[in-house]
C-alpha cells in the first residue's frame, strides 16, 4: 500500500502577509526568495485562497498540527485534503472525518477506519464546503 499523504490548508491573514511571506520562504518555498514569496502571500490573502501548509503522512499526528499552523493562518480556514491538489480540486468532501479526497467511491478514512480511526473534535476545527454561516 501506498503512503497517504494528507495536506492542511488555510488562507493567510491579510494583516500578515509579510509573516506569512518569511515563512514560506524558509519551509515551503525551495529557494525562492522572501520578496517573490510576498507577492504571492499578498495575492493569495487578497484572493482568500486556501494555501497548502503543513504535509503530513501520519493520521493520528492531524490534531497536533491543526494546534500548531503559523500565526499567519486565518482562524477557522483550516482545510484537510488527501493528495496535494487544492480542496477546490478534491471530487468528495467527507463530513464525518473533514477530508477533501481526490477520487470517488469515496473518503479513505471511512474505507480503512482501522488505518484513519476518527480524530475526535477535527473535523469541527476543519473548513466545511456544506456548513453555511
Ligand atoms: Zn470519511
Amino acid at each position: 500500500m501506498e503512503d497517504q499523504v494528507f495536506m492542511i490548508w488555510a488562507k493567510i491573514d491579510p494583516a500578515k502577509v509579510m509573516q506569512a511571506s518569511v515563512w514560506f520562504s524558509a519551509h515551503r518555498g525551495s529557494g525562492m526568495s522572501v520578496a517573490n514569496r510576498y507577492q504571492d502571500c499578498r495575492d493569495w490573502a487578497a484572493r482568500g485562497d486556501l494555501v497548502e501548509m503543513i504535509p503530513t503522512l501520519h493520521w493520528l499526528e492531524i490534531p497536533r498540527l491543526l494546534d500548531r499552523l503559523p500565526g499567519f493562518a486565518l482562524a477557522g480556514t483550516a482545510a484537510l485534503t488527501r493528495g496535494d491538489d487544492p480542496p477546490t480540486a478534491q471530487h468528495y468532501y467527507c463530513e464525518r472525518h473533514g477530508l477533501f479526497n481526490p477520487q470517488r467511491p469515496g473518503c479513505l478514512a471511512c474505507s480503512q477506519p482501522w488505518l484513519y480511526p476518527d480524530l475526535p473534535g477535527v473535523p469541527e476545527r476543519l473548513h466545511n464546503p456544506w456548513r453555511t454561516g
